[in-house]
């Protein structure tokens, strides 16, 4: 067990029973909020900027989700501003940038764009901001990579490996069919990829204006997601990685159906939870930030335990597979084709991680669907 795994079991014990919501979901589950505060009462409208801080300015999109919104920041860098992340790309948040650079945002100057991570929501208008500014963009290696395989994600070949992933775990082949129907999607929501961009590593060092960020990256959510922290000035920008009403979605596709992506988000929480301070503010790719880092690191790794420990009790009984176990684990929700591939994919992250804990081994059956017992 390496020391990051000993540390977020002692956090674990330490801290108490938290229930937390999909983050497809529709209710709105309350959090324990003490050990959360939310300095700002209300998220910027949709033509509105607020000033965080001096230098530091936040934007909110528009996505057509349950999840319905982005968080956008500008930080002040000379004579221009870097923009972290960039909405999704559709014409209505096109629309949306267009009204605040006539608007509030009028004579600024976009001179660096830094995307987290490849999802559409964060990378979608990397093309259209970098050719509108003729700024450079900065990514992680992986994650630049990611976004230029995602723009080929309706491949048969790939939606063929997509439909057996899902058939291996017993899930219904018309969900797996209403889930392929969705094709190209990811296409219609990215503008064409910057065709070169500029490295970010973890460890590296990023001064934008006059300050200093330390570059953090981390797995689970995403393959390499880019957080910058600024420890003078007490400023953490956590992407997707901890959001403090919803957890992150982890899951396991057939690209890798063997990831362990549950243990890499644990394992980046528990880095996160060792070099960021805990008064920082924590300005997350959604929802308000807040202080309350620690805190909020805690009820994640907490709220994942909790499923793993759903998943084992339910194994005890009988082995189970993932189509089996999905309403065990979401028994709180209604979910439609959409939502039960993503609850899959959230299922089989926790039985990767379990067989890589060994607290789980495969049992295979006759029809080649694989169902999990204790060891
Ligand atoms: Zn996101």
């Amino acid at each position: 067990m390496t020391a990051e795994l000993k540390l977020l079991r002692q956090l674990r014990r330490s801290a108490g029973e938290v229930a937390l919501p999909m983050p497809t979901s529709k209710s709105s589950e309350p959090q324990p909020a003490e050990d959360l505060h939310y300095p700002f009462d209300a998220a910027p409208g949709p033509d509105e900027v607020i000033e965080i801080r001096p230098g530091v300015k936040w934007i909110r999109l528009k996505l057509p989700f349950r999840l319905n919104h982005v968080n956008i920041y500008l930080l002040a860098d000379g004579d221009g501003w870097t923009m972290v992340d960039t909405g999704i790309g559709n014409d209505e948040t096109i629309a949306a940038w267009t009204r605040l650079f006539e608007g509030p945002l009028r004579g600024t100057t976009i001179t660096r764009l830094i995307v987290t991570h490849a999802h559409p929501d964060h990378v979608g208008l990397a093309g259209w901001i970098v050719e509108r500014f003729g700024c450079p963009l900065h990514m992680s290696q992986v994650e630049y990579l990611q976004s230029a395989y995602f723009q080929h994600r309706g491949a048969p070949e790939r939606r063929l490996a997509q439909r057996l992933f899902f058939r291996r775990h017993g899930m219904d082949e018309d969900i797996t069919d209403q889930l392929l129907g969705r094709g190209q999607d990811y296409l219609a929501r990215v503008s064409v990829l910057p065709a070169a961009y500029y490295r970010l590593s973890r460890g590296d060092e990023l001064v934008i204006g006059a300050r200093r960020f330390a570059i953090i990256t981390g797995g689970g959510h995403a393959l390499d997601q880019v957080m910058l922290y600024c420890a003078d000035d007490k400023l953490f920008l956590s992407a997707d990685q901890v959001l403090s009403k919803i957890s992150p979605n982890v899951s396991v596709w057939a690209v890798e159906p063997e990831a362990n992506s549950l243990g890499e988000y644990l394992q980046s929480l528990a880095e996160l939870d060792r070099v960021v301070a805990d008064d920082v503010l924590v300005l997350p790719g959604h929802g308000l930030p807040f202080f309350g880092l620690k805190a909020r690191i805690r009820q994640l790794a907490d709220h994942h335990e909790e499923r793993c420990q759903m998943i084992e009790k339910a194994c005890r009984v009988a082995p189970q597979s993932c189509a089996e176990l999905v309403p065990v684990v979401f028994h709180k929700h209604a979910l439609d084709a959409h939502q039960t591939g993503f609850a899959a994919g959230e299922v089989v992250a926790h039985l990767n991680h379990l067989l890589v804990e060994r607290r789980l081994t495969i049992v295979p059956t006759a029809e080649g669907v694989i169902r999990f017992a204790p060891t």
